[in-house]
């Protein structure tokens, strides 16, 4: 996917030392690609929302009703916060390989510092942040590029921005006859 600069601009570190907060930089063959210090943005961004919906008391998770943009565009129910966790922990899954994805589940799924992350799988301190680095970008551009829905961005994931048009049940309303008004009665002084 082509990445707009406006989006990489407004992601970018200030500080970033490979890019300068222009947040793109030359990728393969020519072709501009985002700064990792953007796709770190982004999967700081996802994880925020994540533990946000995770932590979030069961009965407070809303229901919602979406315009499903499927071959039959129903109309459905679907729980977003739900959706978001799972997708959150499926495509992380999918993405990491078996050393980052132990250290994932330790770090931001479990919550364990790099101590005791260390400790648990016998690496040293630079390898976990080696590997901490490695995730976020990986994951930070997937969450973005991710097709058809993307994780990211968030209001869109969440239903801001509709991108299909209504459904065709929706057009075709049939329309009631009008029921009869009788007109006022006059009436007399
Ligand atoms: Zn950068």
């Amino acid at each position: 996917m082509d990445w707009d600069r406006s989006e990489t601009l407004a992601l970018a570190k200030t500080t970033c030392t490979h890019c300068h907060g222009d947040g793109v930089r030359p990728g393969r063959g020519g072709k501009p690609g985002p700064c990792n210090c953007v796709l770190r943005a982004i999967f700081r961004a996802c994880y925020a929302r994540f533990r946000y919906c995770a932590t979030k008391e069961k009965y407070m998770s809303k229901v919602t009703l979406t315009l499903c943009a499927g071959k039959d565009r129903k109309l459905t129910w679907v729980r977003k916060d739900e959706d978001y966790v799972a997708d959150f922990c499926l495509v992380s899954r999918r993405t990491l390989d078996e050393l980052e994805y132990k250290i994932f589940r330790f770090h931001f799924l479990l919550g364990a510092d790099w101590k005791l992350c260390c400790r648990q799988m016998k690496i040293d301190r630079g390898t976990f942040f080696h590997a901490v680095y490695r995730i976020q970008q990986k994951l930070g551009r997937v969450f973005r590029e991710l097709k058809p829905y993307s994780l990211y961005p968030l209001d869109e994931y969440f239903g801001g921005t509709v991108r299909k048009g209504p459904s065709p049940q929706a057009l075709n309303v049939t329309e009631m006859p009008k029921p009869y008004v009788a007109p006022p009665l006059l009436r007399t002084a």
